[in-house]
């Protein structure tokens, strides 16, 4: 079968919500994939950072797959084997007290939410059900209706009301105006450090300190939603030790599961967790054997391979290379570690056939906000492979140019 086959059974049978690049994915190893035709890829994309280790990490699959030889499911109607051994190491590598294990991304962040409006309620004196949170414009933390409602991109949000209240949008980067939004009845703040989704935008230098501290003094929750950051991927475990700015929950999600399996949790103190009593919150999935060895392997590969130190000086290299390229189709690069975006100027057109390019030259990654190509490999590649993957970036961030003058001239 060739890759059209697969394209097509998959455009009949699935449902559409997707946009894929026409590459067929047959088998992968670290950084790189090949097609049904064998045709061999680098991956720069990294499934959106859940392949920080790469694909298929040794470790990581040996875990997984000594876990399938004892238990794989238990629920949490009944305690497993490997659970709470999984809890602490977290807990102990990020310096929290409490874990709660959930599957995808999104199901942290519903967690989270869940869990900071009952502190408020029950803890902080806010009056039932009136609490609000204060959100980033050009947010993105899953695709859930709550979340979804305050997003404020108008695609993620069309047609799905209605819409979850109890949320208010500041400008990304303006911590000012977070504060100018808090009122008695806000309970808490929930940001990405850096927005990956919406452009791989960096917010300016103090914004997560100045966060923090409007948290602290107003009795608000800050929550760092890290699922993309997290673990490594901006040259830091966490993106918020760049600023020392600590929030009251983590939520972590993707790389957890070390590119073999969905593995979220939400992290914050005993006062905080302490919220949820038996029946409050679950999952079915949550916390389960595969997951929880997994997520072990995940974390301790990331600590004996120093990825987050590899993140940094690699994504240092990458970018400055990347700076070098002298492409008049460059509006900004921007990023921190190996989380890197290129914004293309609008009359270049928008990023997606830059992508198409790149990937018939063999370099896949994926244009996010129209404009933004993303570029964010596994931690686990070597400085010959971001070499041999910027040949081709700077081949196809030439062209344009050229044709863009011959049309313009035309
Ligand atoms: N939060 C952030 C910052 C993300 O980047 C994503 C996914 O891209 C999510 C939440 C949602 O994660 P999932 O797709 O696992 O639900």
């Amino acid at each position: 079968m060739n890759s059209q086959f697969y394209i097509d059974i998959e455009y009949t049978y699935g449902a559409h919500n997707y946009k894929p690049l026409p590459v067929v994915i047959d088998r992968a190893e670290r950084v790189w994939v090949w097609d049904v035709e064998g045709k061999r890829y680098i991956d720069m994309l990294s499934s959106y950072s859940a392949l920080n280790h790469g694909h298929r990490h040794p470790k990581i699959v040996k875990a997984l797959m000594d876990q399938l030889q004892k238990v794989t499911l238990t629920s949490r109607a009944f305690h497993n084997s490997v659970l709470g051994l999984f809890e602490e190491k977290l807990a102990k590598f990020a310096k929290y007290d409490k874990v709660l294990p959930m599957n995808t991304g999104a199901e942290a962040v519903e967690s989270a939410l869940k869990i900071a409006r009952k502190w408020a309620y029950y803890k902080r004196g806010i009056p039932m059900n009136e609490g609000n949170i204060i959100v980033a414009e050009g947010n993105f933390h899953g695709r859930t209706i709550t979340i979804v409602s305050f997003s404020t991109e108008h695609q993620y949000r069309d047609g799905f009301g209605p819409y979850t209240p109890g949320f208010k949008v500041a400008k990304f980067g303006d911590a000012e105006e977070v504060e100018r939004l808090i009122d008695d009845r806000t309970l808490g703040i929930l940001i990405e450090p850096i927005q990956g989704e919406g452009g791989v935008k960096v917010p300016p230098q103090g914004y997560l300190t100045k966060l923090r501290e409007i948290a602290t003094k107003h009795r608000i929750l800050m929550m760092l939603d890290e699922i993309q950051t997290g673990l490594g991927r901006t040259g830091k475990m966490f993106a918020w030790q760049w600023e020392d700015a600590k929030p009251d929950i983590l939520i972590l999600g993707k790389a957890l599961g070390g590119g073999v399996y969905p593995v979220s949790a939400v992290l914050a103190s005993n006062e905080v967790m302490d919220v949820l009593k038996p029946g409050d919150h679950g999952s079915t999935f949550g916390g389960n054997p595969l997951a929880a060895a997994v997520g072990m392997a995940a974390i301790d590969v990331l600590v004996e391979e120093k990825l987050d130190e590899r993140a940094r000086t690699l994504g240092e290299y990458f970018m400055n290379q990347l700076k070098l390229i002298k492409s008049d189709c460059i509006k900004e690069i921007r990023g921190k570690g190996l989380l890197i975006g290129v914004e293309i100027k609008k009359e270049f057109g928008p990023a997606r056939p830059f992508c198409e390019k790149l990937a018939k030259l063999g370099v896949l990654c994926k244009e996010t906000h129209e404009q933004v190509i993303r570029f964010a490999p596994p931690l686990v590649i070597e400085k010959e492979e971001i070499d041999w993957a910027l040949e081709r970036i700077e081949k196809v961030l030439m062209e344009p140019s050229y044709e863009h003058k011959v049309l313009k001239l035309s």
